[in-house]
């Protein structure tokens, strides 16, 4: 089922530049972005959980991927919402920072697809995007990770979101301090 999932990314009008091209991209400061590779289910839930993740799923069969981005919900105080609430956004156009369509929300580990009250324009319920991320959602509750599908980081602290410099940092996904909020 995931190799139909992913055969259809190609097709998809919302998969258009991903993270090849953004792998050769330069940051900021002229540097080129460190990806890392998340090898288990436990992490790669850790990471996608922690509140400003930004992850890449690759098919190995097709070579397909779509990068999306999972931030935390925020309550009135800017702290995270009680709930545990996460927006799930697609990466859709060329610029890393920005232009992400909102995809859906984890609420206590059960992805809901869309939003409560749909906008036009929205990515459809069933496009390999959002079926893409749903799939691999599931299976990492059950605590597996697929072997049809990587999971890489961008190079960015799951936790915080800035730029990982060392190669542990880059290894684990994680900043030095934030990894240790991290389990
Ligand atoms: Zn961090």
């Amino acid at each position: 089922m995931l190799d139909e999932i992913f055969a259809q990314f190609a097709h998809d009008p919302n998969f258009d530049k991903p993270a090849d091209a953004l792998s050769c991209d330069n940051d900021d400061d002229g540097s080129t972005l460190d990806h890392g590779r998340i090898a288990d289910a436990l992490t790669a839930r850790q990471f996608i959980t922690a509140g400003k993740a930004t992850v890449t799923l690759k098919s190995l069969k097709s070579g397909a991927r779509f990068t999306y981005r999972i931030t935390a919900a925020k309550d009135e105080n800017g702290d995270r919402s009680g709930d545990g609430t996460l927006f799930v956004g697609l990466l859709s156009g060329p610029n890393n920072d920005g232009d992400y369509k909102y995809l859906g929300r984890i609420s206590r580990d059960v992805f809901w697809r869309g939003r409560k009250n749909p906008r036009p324009g929205d990515i459809s319920a069933d496009a390999p995007s959002m079926k893409a991320f749903d799939w691999t959602w599931r299976k990492l509750v059950q605590g597996t990770l697929p072997d049809q599908v990587e999971i890489w980081h961008e190079g960015r602290c799951g936790r915080c979101g800035r730029k990982l410099t060392v190669p542990e940092s880059i290894r684990s996904g994680f900043g030095p301090e934030c990894i240790q909020h991290i389990g």
